[in-house]
């Protein structure tokens, strides 16, 4: 299935930015007092807003406005008027509530849908939902797009993964949603119960809702055979399908004529040209319930200045390395997990499964742990052999300082030592604040 509005010429799309985006304003001026009292701080007059172009006058919106008017305070409609609740998945604090009117459903299966369909899937397929279901969008927000793409939906959500593997086989499941961590997961389990991934007629998986790297995606194709799709969105601007990568894998096209990107340097706030690395910024063109203007989402991405040779129009970013928050600042040292991550599939694509620990040494310097966990083939080889677990563990230190330019400590961990997630995983502990 073609989506039209993803090939539309680009003054059209640029037309319709433009009538949607006069609207959303207009409308959170009116009706959401919190963002007529942020525009009056800033000095900012919506007299002045005239056009798309004039959206660089206007001031952001963070995570922390959301939390600061939770529960409903930015809200733009009557309770009436909203048909459904999500919540973040944020483990600190309070949890950030997303109110949906019937038309941000219906704007969200679009989206989502049209995210299948780019990647491949038609009505044909049997799609399997293995993201949570709940207040985390992953679950509910799959299960609607394959609905309305008229796909056969199996929603398993997240959890007893031998059944998963077991209904994926007999239903004749041809795509899987989840996290990337959770299929994972499901990959260990068919390890450990020697499951046939040629019996299935699994042809793609669907994974976003947290960073992974090509080498992550690589393992998972090889040992699967099936194709890998990277699908972004996050709760604030709806819910998975805000944008997702198309068969020439280079780069996720963003639904454009719904969600208006741009990219700011986080220091000092000024826009960035498409091609220049910096934070991502949504402006949510038709949202009713709850829409954001200029919302700042923390991940870190470029707008990928060229034309996608899959003629869409809607532009492209680079796939999401990591969260500004995500990042950890060793002894000076910018460091991220996906850094590690794609060093330690380098070394052996099997090495999957890792933790990072921060901590302090006795003179109050940083210092930086990666556990890793061998399969228990190599485990058990390892376990016999001192000299070979010692050459391994120093090959894993060797090429993350070769890398990163700081030390690490490599330490080898006992096969299923590393908890598995069913949904996002947490990789990184840091224990320096402890020691403060
Ligand atoms: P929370 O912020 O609590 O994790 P969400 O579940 O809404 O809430 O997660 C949205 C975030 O997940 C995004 O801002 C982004 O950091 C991450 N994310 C979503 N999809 C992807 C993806 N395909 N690649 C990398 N990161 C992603
Ligand atoms: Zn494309």
């Amino acid at each position: 299935m073609i989506s039209a509005p993803d090939f539309m010429p680009e003054h059209m799309l640029r037309d319709v930015q433009n009538r949607k985006f006069l609207d959303v304003f207009r409308r959170v001026y009116a009706n959401v007092p919190w963002y007529r009292e942020l525009l009056e701080k800033n000095n900012v007059n919506p007299d002045s807003v005239k056009s798309l172009t004039d959206i660089v006058k206007l001031p952001f919106v963070k995570k922390t406005d959301l939390r600061e008017t939770y529960p409903t305070g930015m809200f733009a409609v009557p309770m009436e008027k909203i048909v459904r609740f999500h919540a973040s998945s944020g483990t600190t604090g309070k949890p950030i509530v997303m109110g949906y009117a019937r038309e941000d459903l219906d704007a969200w299966s679009e989206c989502s849908s049209r995210a299948l369909a780019m990647f491949g899937l038609t009505a044909k397929d049997v799609l399997q939902v293995s993201y949570g279901y709940g207040l985390f969008t992953g679950g509910l927000g799959l299960h609607d797009a394959g609905e309305r793409l008229g796909c056969a939906v199996l929603p398993t959500s997240g959890g007893n993964t031998g059944r998963q593997l077991m209904l994926m086989r007999d239903l004749g499941v041809t795509a899987i949603a989840c996290t990337p961590s959770y299929f994972l997961h499901i990959i260990d389990h068919a390890r450990k119960i020697g499951f046939d991934w040629s019996e299935t007629k699994l042809r793609f998986g669907i994974h976003g809702a947290e960073p992974w790297t090509a080498e992550m995606r690589k393992f998972m194709e090889d040992e699967t055979g099936y194709v890998a799709r990277d699908i972004y969105g996050l709760t604030e601007v709806s819910g998975p399908g805000v944008g997702g990568d198309c068969p020439c894998n280079s780069g996720l096209h963003i639904f454009e004529d719904h969600f208006y990107p741009e990219i700011i340097d986080p220091e000092t706030l000024e826009p960035l040209p498409d091609g220049e690395l910096g934070e991502l910024v949504f402006t949510t063109l038709d949202k009713v319930g709850l829409p954001l203007i200029r919302y700042r989402t923390r991940d870190i991405t470029r707008i990928m200045p060229d034309r996608c040779p899959c003629g869409r129009t809607i532009r492209r970013i680079d796939r999401i390395s990591h969260r500004s928050d995500d990042m950890m600042i060793i002894r000076g040292v910018n460091v991220f997990p996906s850094q590690v991550e794609s060093i330690l599939l380098a070394i052996d694509p099997n090495l999957v499964n890792f933790q990072i620990h921060l901590d302090k040494d006795a003179s109050g310097l940083d210092t930086i742990e990666v556990k890793v966990e061998p399969t228990p083939a190599q485990f058990n080889e390892l376990w016999n052999d001192d000299d070979a677990k010692e050459a391994f563990r120093k090959r894993i230190a060797g090429s993350l300082k070769d890398t990163i330019g700081i030390g690490f400590k490599a330490t080898v961990v006992a096969p299923d030592s590393i908890p598995r997630s069913e949904g996002k995983c947490k990789r990184v502990f840091d224990n320096r604040g402890a020691k403060e």
